[in-house]
Parts: C-alpha cells; sequence; structure tokens
C-alpha cells in the first residue's frame, strides 16, 4: 500500500544525505524523523539505517510520499564501496559543517574519513560529538592535517592499495604514540579532534619522511607503539625485520627510561 503523499516535499540537494534529506522532509511537514518514517511505513526510526544501501520497496514509498522519482530516493544513499573505502566511510555521522548544518543540511562526504573543510561552504568540518571549541588546536597541526586528508582522498579516488596501505601504516604508528589503541581507520573518524588531526598529519608527514626514519627518531617509542609498528609492516616482512631490529636497537640503547614521553 502506498503512503499518502505527505503535504510539504522538498528538493534534494547535491550531495544530501538520505537521512538527511528525509530530516528536512519531516521538518516542512512539522514531525519528527521517526513520525515521518512511521508514515511512510518503513520499518526503522532511524534515517541513518537507509543511508548504506535502501530495498526498492522502501524507496518507492519514499519516493511516492515525498512525490519524487525511486531513482532520486536511491541517488542519496551511498554507492558500492571496495572493503577498504566502506572503512574510511562512517556509518554514523561522526563531523559536520557548522555553517551547512544550521540549515539542516546533512552532506554525504561529510561521512568520509579524508573530508577536511565543507566542499559547499569552505567551513573546515567540526566533530559532531566533540567537546565544543574547547581546545584551540595548532594551526600548523592543523594544516599538516588538511594536507594528509588530501592524500587520504587522492589514494582512495585512486583505489590505490599500495597508497592506503602506506598511509594507514603512517597512521598506524602515529595513533600508537597517541595512546590510542584501535583500528586505524577509526581513528580517523574520531570523535577526539586531537586523534583525528593526528592520525591525518602523519600521512602527510610520512610522505617526507619515510615511517623507518620516523621510528628511529621518535621519542618515547613504549612497547604499545612498537607493536603497532610492527603491526603496520606485518605484510612486508624485509620492512619489519629492519624495524624490529631498530627498535630493539633503540630499546638496549636508551634502557627503559625512554618510556617516558620526552616530547
Ligand atoms: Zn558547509
Amino acid at each position: 500500500m502506498k503512503p499518502h503523499p505527505l503535504p510539504k516535499t522538498v528538493a534534494p540537494l547535491p550531495d544530501e544525505l538520505l537521512s538527511g534529506w528525509l530530516s528536512r522532509l519531516a521538518a516542512a511537514n512539522y514531525c519528527d524523523d521517526a513520525e515521518l518514517l512511521a508514515h511512510i511505513k518503513i520499518d526503522t526510526a532511524h534515517g541513518t539505517a537507509l543511508d548504506f544501501g535502501i530495498d526498492a520497496v522502501a524507496a518507492e514509498k519514499i519516493a511516492s510520499a515525498a512525490r519524487v522519482a525511486p531513482d532520486v530516493v536511491r541517488s542519496l544513499t551511498f554507492p558500492a564501496m571496495t572493503p577498504r573505502e566502506a572503512s574510511l566511510t562512517a556509518q554514523m555521522p561522526f563531523q559536520h559543517c557548522p555553517q551547512c548544518s544550521r540549515e539542516g543540511l546533512s552532506l554525504r562526504h561529510w561521512r568520509r574519513a579524508w573530508a577536511f573543510d565543507c566542499q559547499v561552504c569552505g567551513t573546515r568540518l567540526v566533530q559532531t560529538l566533540g567537546k565544543d571549541g574547547g581546545e584551540q588546536m595548532p594551526e600548523k597541526l592543523i594544516n599538516r592535517a588538511r594536507h594528509g586528508a588530501a592524500r587520504l582522498e587522492y589514494a582512495a579516488r585512486l583505489r590505490s592499495l599500495r597508497q592506503l596501505r602506506r598511509a594507514m601504516r603512517a597512521v598506524t604508528f602515529a595513533i600508537s604514540l597517541k595512546a590510542f589503541r584501535g583500528d586505524p581507520a577509526y581513528a580517523l573518524q574520531s570523535h577526539k579532534p586531537e586523534v583525528r588531526l593526528f592520525g591525518l598529519a602523519a600521512i602527510d608527514a610520512a610522505r617526507s619522511r619515510p615511517l623507518v626514519k620516523a621510528a628511529i627518531s621518535s621519542s618515547g617509542i613504549d612497547d604499545y607503539a612498537r607493536v603497532a609498528l610492527l603491526r603496520a609492516f606485518e605484510k612486508e616482512p624485509r620492512l619489519l625485520v629492519a624495524v624490529d631490529h631498530i627498535a630493539q636497537r633503540r630499546a638496549r640503547s636508551t634502557g627503559p627510561t625512554t618510556a617516558e614521553s620526552r616530547n
């Protein structure tokens, strides 16, 4: 059974995400997201559940309620992705543009780990659950992170496994120094600005300064960082041996006091 068309409809904007458009549609019709989805008879309370794939029946229901073509509805979801691309695309919003959000927008590119500045208005994206404007991040770190984000985007667009591996290796190592215990792809989607910025900046740094050199010169490398470093190189046995050798030599020559941070 087709739902009744809504009294008001809104046209989707370029790069708008399905869940964001549904929220605008709900607001235009003076209801909330859950009420809108219930009216359209879609079995979920959250539009975000539809962003990564919507079945033909649901697309048809939304289309007829909003008086648009089903293809338009489907075009607001993410297309099929490679596993690597999927790991760098957040399932839930983690950052947003403070300017565009005020107008109720939610855009697709914000979900990408490499998105840094809003493509619509140029404002730097901010973490959605992060502390609000608390501490100021150093401008130098922000610029480095912006360059790293651009490199990551380039590698993702090319679908270059070699470049993506190199980027994620840099992130793995860098975040271990920040005592972040987790997957590097998640670190780039972190709600903590310092973790995300540091990870992205490392991608840029790794280009001008190979990781092996970074391992030699990094002070305060602890056991976890060493393990992370080894994990980062596990698919390249020759490099792995070299890096482990360096790490062990460093540990022997400098003794246990290096565990203290000397930044
Ligand atoms: Zn914006």
